[in-house]
């Protein structure tokens, strides 16, 4: 890989509530790895090609941490029901059509390259049950140059006919399907039973052991919708609260890396189970809205000390775009403030810049920052389509802000590991 650097306007996060500014400035890139920002290039690199992006700014790549792929074929539909019967009545028929492959190719060539456009450099996703379109997804995604996880999704029970595994035929699938990934590089494969509801107690020890003995991550959905609650209560009476349902099986951490989706209503016990290990919220303010499930305590979890990281949910979310997820968290922290918790802080924008690059980040390992050493996932951006006069008194953390609240477009340029994707 060759070496290179890029000049322009270069802002990160260095913590949840700093972040490190440099305006006309160098940043290297050295073996798909970061070798920091520098006021003038340093002499060891003369001769490197230099992108001249003087002018626009430049920030970490963003980390969508939960998404459905076979969902984005109707993202921005369906707004007018609450989960449980969101996904029976639009979700699953949806999700049901990729067992054709040749309907899968189509749709996820559209949704790989939108997500290309995008500000997106790192992302879990969820595909569907069929291992097949999963693993076309997979090898579209690995060729575009994105690193990332994706699962192929378990479910046994609660599901409709047309949409559903028996317990050994989700397992039998799920091995083959590791198998089948062993060739991928940068696209990794991820344990992804779809929630406790649709997969019963013999299934979730199955995956727990493939997990713990494969050393994978795993995925899935808790505490979104308070009907999705009750139902969890009914169907683990034995069990504490829905936290403790996951942890059970090692799935908050305890054993592997874990993305939990949601997490907006905590049990009070149960929040302390998410404190210990290994365990992410991704948090996805617009499908919460969308979907009419509530506000995510965001705020309290960043002061508790829970990992967050932010994400679009295509397509209870209604847009592929990071940016706008972190407006929403912004706006959403606000709302929440508002009606309920006058104690728990709002999300500022140097907060929302941190989730949305190291919070998700650290979940890939060195991710989601320009300090030495990190991979060099890089967007930069074109602030040219909203001019104002004040431009030359605004820091680049102001710029920032005004270009997540004015622009929702695509970026001007992606770097992926150091590679140029756009
Ligand atoms: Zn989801």
């Amino acid at each position: 890989m060759k070496d290179f650097a890029l000049k322009g306007d270069i802002l990160y996060s260095k913590s949840l509530n700093k972040v490190s500014q440099h305006e006309n400035s160098y940043l290297v890139c050295v073996d798909g790895k970061s070798e920091g920002v520098y006021k003038k290039l340093p002499a060891k690199y003369k001769g490197i090609k230099v992108y001249d992006y003087s002018g626009y700014l430049i920030i970490p790549g963003l980390v969508d941490m939960h998404l459905h792929a076979p969902q984005y074929i109707f993202v921005g539909l369906h707004m007018d029901l609450k989960l449980l019967d969101w996904l029976n009545t639009y979700t699953f028929p949806a999700e049901a059509k990729y067992k054709n492959l040749s309907f899968a190719k189509k749709a996820y060539d559209i949704f790989v390259h939108d997500l290309t456009l995008s500000s997106t450099t790192r992302f879990s996703m969820f595909a569907t049950i069929h291992n097949e379109a999963t693993l076309y997804l997979m090898n579209e995604l690995e060729k575009t140059g994105f690193k990332g996880y994706v699962g192929k999704v378990n479910m046994d029970r609660n599901s409709p006919k047309y949409l559903i595994e028996t317990t050994n035929k989700s397992v039998k699938n799920t091995l083959e399907w590791l198998d089948a990934c062993e060739d991928f590089k940068n696209i990794k494969p991820i344990i992804t039973p779809r929630f406790i509801p649709t997969c019963s107690d013999k299934l979730m020890k199955e995956l727990s052991k493939i997990m713990i003995d494969k050393n994978l991550p795993v995925q899935s959905h808790l505490s979104e919708n308070r009907s999705e609650i009750e139902w969890v209560k009914e169907l683990m009476p034995k069990v504490k609260n829905y936290e403790e349902g996951y942890n059970k099986y090692g799935m908050l951490g305890t054993t592997t890396k874990s993305i939990m989706a949601h997490y907006v209503w905590p049990d009070e016990k149960g929040i302390e189970l998410m404190k210990n290990g290994n365990v992410w919220v991704a948090h996805s303010p617009a499908s919460n809205r969308n979907l009419s499930s509530g506000m995510a305590p965001i705020g309290r979890y960043l002061r508790e000390g829970i990992k967050v990281g932010l994400a679009t949910d295509v397509a209870g979310g209604s847009y592929l775009s990071m940016f706008r997820a972190i407006e929403d968290t912004i706006t959403t922290s606000k709302v929440r403030n508002c009606l309920f918790d006058s104690e728990y802080y709002n999300v500022t924008i140097e907060q929302a810049l941190y989730l949305a690059t190291l919070g998700g980040g650290e979940f890939f390992g060195k991710v989601g920052s320009f300090d030495k050493g990190y991979e060099f996932d890089a967007i930069v951006l074109n602030e040219r389509d909203i001019p104002t006069v004040l431009m030359s008194e605004l820091n680049l953390l102001e710029r920032f802000e005004r270009y997540i609240y004015r622009s929702h477009t695509n970026v001007y340029a992606k770097f992926i590991a150091g590679k140029k994707i756009v």
